[in-house]
């Protein structure tokens, strides 16, 4: 990996490497990681850049030997696995040589660190099989392992609910909702639209769509709604408006008010600022069941694809929500 590009995908994150350093130093980092985002927001470059901070004697300068060995992957500490070009996933196989090699004693002193870039792409017993891995360390090591992911409702939901999970958010949604702010969007509309779509005449056009409107309003009232009662009567009343299509802006709205809700602390990164109010209040659940919360909606997010009725994924949230 050239250094000069992983400086840079570093630094368009430069927020997440922020936290993840003043983690370190107080030596309050996870022992497993699940970066998420889009294609291209520099997810396997941050990991990179996480690991060097244990080793380099520079803060993870990224330029000295000791950064170079990791970044080639000859540090005897890091190791990496990616998706098989031949087979577009990464195998069975790959994730039980990787256990092997941590079976062994390291020469090296320090914590072990792997990264498994596309576990969504691995099977669910792949996947599963890297349990006990994430939960005991191998030989009384300090572990850390990072895992890296486009499609999060493709991990199982043990490993989310095990790892710390960091949204990377998508440089093009925050680059399209500022133009058309400039265009004289409004900042919610502006970020609602740039979340469907990241071509600008498209998010222009669906901003003047019914299904736009409705499930916007849908959306608003959903983020307002305070128990159960008040639930079931907004399902009652909304039914005409439960198709697939507003649900799938539906859902993706409300996934990235939760990534939102998860990065509270981070104002100015925030997506959906416009909700500010709402964002904090639901930041006031504890963290745990937030996550619940937040897999359970990715779950039914990723049932849309099925075939379900879109009247029974929302009757489901309702449900399971209020
Ligand atoms: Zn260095």
């Amino acid at each position: 990996m050239s250094i000069l590009n992983i400086a840079t995908m570093v630094s368009n994150q430069q927020h997440i490497y922020d936290v993840l350093k003043q983690n370190k130093i107080n030596n309050r980092l996870s022992h497993a990681y699940l970066f998420y985002g889009d294609e291209g927001v520099g997810k396997k470059e941050m990991a990179y850049a996480l690991a060097s901070l244990f080793y380099c004697q520079h803060e993870g300068c990224l330029e000295c030997e000791t950064c170079k060995t990791i970044l080639d992957g000859q540090h005897l500490n890091v190791s990496y696995i990616g998706v098989l070009e031949s087979k577009k996933l990464i195998s069975k196989e790959q994730i039980t040589d990787l256990q092997e090699e941590f079976s062994k004693t390291s020469l090296l002193d320090g914590p072990r660190i792997y990264i498994v870039d596309g576990i969504d792409t691995a099977s669910a017993s792949a996947q599963n099989s890297l349990l006990k891995f994430i939960e005991e360390p191998v030989n009384n090591t300090p572990t850390i392992g990072i895992f890296i992911a486009t499609d999060l409702a493709n991990v199982v939901s043990t490993i989310v609910s095990r790892c710390s999970l960091i949204h990377f958010p998508s440089i093009e949604v925050t680059r399209l909702a500022k133009q058309l702010e400039q265009e004289g969007l409004t900042s919610l509309d502006s970020a609602l639209t740039s979340l469907i779509t990241n071509n600008m005449d498209e998010a222009k056009e669906l901003f003047t769509t019914k299904s736009y409107a409705d499930t916007k309003a849908l959306f608003l009232e959903y983020l307002e709604l305070k128990n159960r009662k008040q639930a079931i009567l907004f399902y009652v009343n909304e039914l005409s408006n439960l198709t697939v299509e507003n649900m799938r802006l539906f859902f993706k709205w409300l996934i990235a008010f939760y990534e939102d809700v998860f990065r509270i602390e981070d104002k100015e990164h925030l997506i959906l600022t416009a909700l500010y109010d709402k964002i904090l209040l639901y930041a006031k659940t504890e963290n745990t069941i937030l996550q619940k919360r937040f897999e359970f909606v990715l779950n039914l997010y990723s049932k849309l694809d099925y075939n379900v009725s879109a009247k029974n994924i929302f009757h489901e949230l309702i449900s399971k929500l209020f």
